[in-house]
């Protein structure tokens, strides 16, 4: 298979090119490599995937209306695996144009180049943010979710609705990923765990928001990884649901599909600070503060659809996953 992956050079983008890589597939990754946080990181990233055989490396922005169709035209991609984002909800509040140009022109121009050019696959990461203050736990696909609380979300949320309309008119199997809180090896410098690990080893206070009561469905790398190749290799074109012949009528009969990717295990920022505590053997200073404005108070995964149509649920348990972490990150930085 040749794939496409955006965003290449980031967290979740270097994990899922390595399993594609690994089991024999064509990656062309894309990453416009911008200075959101740490380029360093990023160019390390993407430096554990150049030379390794079938890949192949652009910088480009996806804002790039011209690039990304002469690409695709070029390419002839068989599935796209779109990563590409500005990230982060905080950031969202004082930055609104960077989402606006990477999250919603940018996917505008990933449907297109998938409508015109055969893609078979498209999925592409939304985000469990969509949820917005929904209280009704655990967050199912099920539920309504109309009510984003950042500009991040409401990207992500525009994002699946543009999804709908490509897979409804032009029969584009599309895919969206609702990842649920990512940690691990690699992660990104913005995260809590990646800032709650350097400054308890370099002894200064972490900002624990909320009061520490926020509750969050951690989810580890190699879990969100897994879960977006073996969706990746199912298009909701194999699902009877989508049959017109046996379709439901109360579903739309497009190859369109969003699945939660989720620890289903949330646990309560204390807790998860209380691990790291454990990994770097030495006691966080706390600076307790209040909820911060566009955030959730807690989020947890019902993954039931996931497993019903790839037999995979994450299992990754929080205090291994950040004791792996924190292996990684004393030996990256030599600390
Ligand atoms: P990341 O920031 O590490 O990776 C995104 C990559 O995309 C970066 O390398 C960046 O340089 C690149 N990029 C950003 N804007 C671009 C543009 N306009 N053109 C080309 N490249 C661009 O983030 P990540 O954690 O790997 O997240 C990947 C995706 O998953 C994003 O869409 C993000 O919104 C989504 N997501 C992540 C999490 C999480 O907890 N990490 C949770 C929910 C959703």
């Amino acid at each position: 298979m040749k794939v496409l992956v955006t965003g290449a050079a980031g967290f979740i983008g270097m994990h899922v090119s390595q399993i594609l890589l690994a089991r024999g597939d064509q990656v062309v990754g894309l990453d416009n490599l911008n200075d959101y946080y740490s380029p360093q990181l990023k160019h390390d990233r993407l430096a554990r995937l150049t030379g390794k055989p079938g890949f192949s490396f652009v910088k480009m922005d996806v804002a790039d209306r011209e690039g990304m169709a002469k690409l695709f035209a070029d390419e002839r991609f068989d599935r796209v695996v779109h990563l590409a984002a500005q990230a982060g909800v905080r950031y969202s509040i004082e930055n609104p144009h960077a989402y606006i140009d990477s999250n919603i022109v940018g996917f505008t121009n990933i449907l297109e180049g998938c409508r015109h050019n055969g893609v078979q696959h498209l999925a592409y990461a939304s985000s469990s943010s969509v949820y917005g203050g929904n209280t009704q736990m655990p967050f199912s696909e099920h539920h309504s979710v109309d009510h984003p609380i950042s500009l991040y979300a409401a990207t992500k949320k525009a994002n699946e609705l543009m999804a709908h309309t490509y897979s409804h008119l032009f029969g584009l199997p599309t895919t969206g990923l609702r990842f649920f809180t990512v940690y691990g090896p690699w992660g990104r410098p913005d995260m809590a765990l990646f800032l709650f690990t350097k400054a308890t080893l370099e002894g200064k206070p972490i900002n624990v928001f909320n009061h520490g009561k926020m509750v969050r469905d951690f989810t580890y790398i190699d879990d969100i990884a897994e879960g977006v190749v073996r969706v990746l290799d199912r298009t909701a074109t194999a699902d009877p649901a989508y049959d017109p012949a046996q379709a439901d009528p109360a579903r739309s009969s497009a190859p369109y599909r969003v699945f939660n990717i989720g620890n289903h295990a949330p646990i309560q920022l204390m807790s998860f600070i209380e691990a790291i505590e454990q990994a770097v053997g030495r006691e966080a200073v706390k600076n307790f503060m209040p909820m911060q404005d566009g955030d959730v108070p807690a989020t947890h995964a019902d993954v039931e659809e996931l497993a019903a149509w790839t037999d995979f649920r994450p299992a990754m348990p929080v205090p291994e996953g950040i004791q792996r972490f924190v292996a990684w990150y004393r030996d990256y930085y030599k600390v």
